[in-house]
């Protein structure tokens, strides 16, 4: 046996994994497809946000970096019924009960677990926080994340791998496993290679960059989604583990999706951008298609439950396009690091009609959507930091936040869909083992990360990915380093 653990591929799951087994004594081999300057798959573009339980800020005060705004910092408490009943509900139901209780129930010591491996904390001000009546008032079931997002959690991820003697290879995309005899085979080089292992942890992401397999499973209208992160999560090893025999999981029709800069890359991520080229302002501001229109309650929710399922929504529009309209009075409150960032596509003017024609929107459409929106607000006061009741009583309605656009200058954001990750995978059970479609663990073989099928489907409340990675990553790591 070369190795006791071999994990296929590189992202906050396969780390995690690659930990635990570690921990346990065992010899760990982790194989990235990726050459390593562009390395840790989707973790890597993330925000770093992780969605946890907890009772009070105080519960975190060890956990995070010092910052002077803590002592005005209302963070609401988060229990696991929450967290279940956010699961539900986005879901409409369908989320895996086994595995959405192990996801709960793990994640506030999993995100533990991590702090002891070296990853740093931070409460997220710029993105789950509005200051309100002289306080940051935290909303969505979500505040911490990782210092320096993705990139810092890859970076310590990678550092705590490499002290604790996980050997790690680069450019190695796995094309085969062996159940029988254990192992798989990798191409890197441009040669075949072979390992032996005990076990085998997979790790190797969704299906969302490849054209044709999302065009298979999603629809053909997403072959033309834009890819917001890694270029190399294609699905082969999710094609891999079901011509070995393990069992499909959860919902493949549907994935994760959001709004996202029109003129950006449509193959892969920007390395240096990362999620800076999300445009999640949109429930304080209205979104037309090209014809002016609008189609759908920006307000409907706080943005981390409606973000992920509105990408679908601005694929469907003619040429896969929408528009995010902002003016003077709500433009200073859209986030620095998504709204002034570089690429952007984007139009600034004096007038509706003049803001129209420069982004391609039909101007009396527009100025018509304009008027009945602004006439039907109700009088409610405007407050970003919660449900303020404050609706525009149009078709559709908006829920929240609703404020009149008619202050100039006038924004326009053009964005088209993002693809974050698809939500069929394999089935596991909550041990993370791969199950056959008899229901039996596969002997030897664990997943983890997107490449776990069940517990999202049409939408996701936003943090939950790099939990569910980093809890059924520790699990899989575990369960290989003890077979
Ligand atoms: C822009 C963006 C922002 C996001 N922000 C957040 C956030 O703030 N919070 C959150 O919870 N989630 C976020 N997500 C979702 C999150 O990225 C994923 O849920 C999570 O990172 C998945 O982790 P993973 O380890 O399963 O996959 P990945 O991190 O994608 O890792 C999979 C790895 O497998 C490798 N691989 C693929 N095929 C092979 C092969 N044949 N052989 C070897 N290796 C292979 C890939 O190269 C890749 O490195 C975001 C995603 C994006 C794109």
């Amino acid at each position: 046996m070369d190795f006791d653990v071999v994990v296929v591929g590189g992202g906050n799951a396969g780390f995690s994994a690659a930990h635990s087994a570690a921990e346990r004594g065992a010899r760990v081999l982790l194989l990235e497809k990726a050459p390593e300057p562009e390395a840790g798959g989707n973790s890597f573009y993330t925000a770093g946000a992780f969605r946890f339980t907890f009772d009070d800020l105080d519960e975190l005060a060890d956990l995070l970096e010092p910052d002077d705004r803590h002592a005005d910092a209302v963070v609401p408490a988060y229990p696991a019924s929450a967290f279940h009943a956010d699961m539900d509900r986005v879901t409409g139901g369908r989320c895996d009960p086994v595995l959405t209780e192990v996801l709960v129930s793990r994640s506030a010591d999993t995100v533990r677990w991590l702090a002891g491996k070296g990853v740093t904390w931070r409460l997220m001000y710029e993105r789950q926080a509005y200051l309100s009546g002289g306080k940051w008032v935290f909303s969505g079931g979500l505040c911490a994340g990782t210092v320096d997002g993705g990139k810092g959690l890859i970076a310590q991820h990678t550092a705590a791998a490499q002290q604790e003697g996980v050997e790690i290879r680069y450019g190695a995309e796995v094309t085969e496993l062996h159940l029988d005899d254990r192992g798989v085979t990798y191409r890197a080089g441009g040669a075949e290679h072979r390992v032996s292992a005990g076990a085998i942890v997979l790790a190797a992401g969704g299906f969302e960059a490849s054209p044709q397999r999302r065009a298979r499973h999603l629809g053909p209208e997403w072959a033309r989604a834009h890819v917001r992160g890694t270029p190399t999560n294609t699905g082969d090893v999710l094609d891999l583990a079901l011509a070995a025999g393990a069992a499909p999981h959860g919902d493949w029709s549907t994935c994760h999706s959001t709004a996202w800069d029109a003129d950006s890359d449509p193959d892969g991520g920007d390395r240096e951008l990362t999620n800076q080229l999300t445009r999640q302002s949109y429930p304080i501001g209205i979104v037309v298609n090209t014809a002016g229109e609008r189609f759908v309650d920006e307000g409907a929710d706080f943005r981390n439950y409606t973000y992920a399922k509105y990408g679908r929504e601005i694929l469907r529009q003619p040429g896969g396009r929408a528009f995010q309209l902002f003016d003077a009075k709500t433009r200073p409150l859209l986030r620095k690091e998504e709204y002034d960032s570089h690429p952007i596509a984007a139009a600034q003017a004096g007038t509706l009609p003049e803001l129209a024609e420069a982004l391609g929107i039909d101007p009396e459409q527009l100025a018509r959507t304009a008027r009945e929106f602004n006439e039907s607000i109700v009088d409610a006061e405007f407050d970003p930091a919660v449900k303020d009741g404050r609706a525009a009583r149009v078709d559709p309605p908006k829920s929240h936040w609703a404020v009149a656009l008619d202050t100039p200058p006038y924004y326009g954001f053009a964005v088209g869909c993002g693809i974050t990750f698809t939500f069929g995978g394999v089935h596991v059970d909550a041990a993370a083992r791969v199950l056959d479609t008899a229901g039996s663990p596969i002997p030897g073989l664990h997943a983890c990360g997107e490449m776990v099928g069940g517990l999202f489907s049409g939408n996701y409340p936003g943090g939950t990915g790099l939990t569910s990675g980093a809890v059924f990553g520790r699990l899989a790591g575990a369960g290989a380093a003890g077979a």
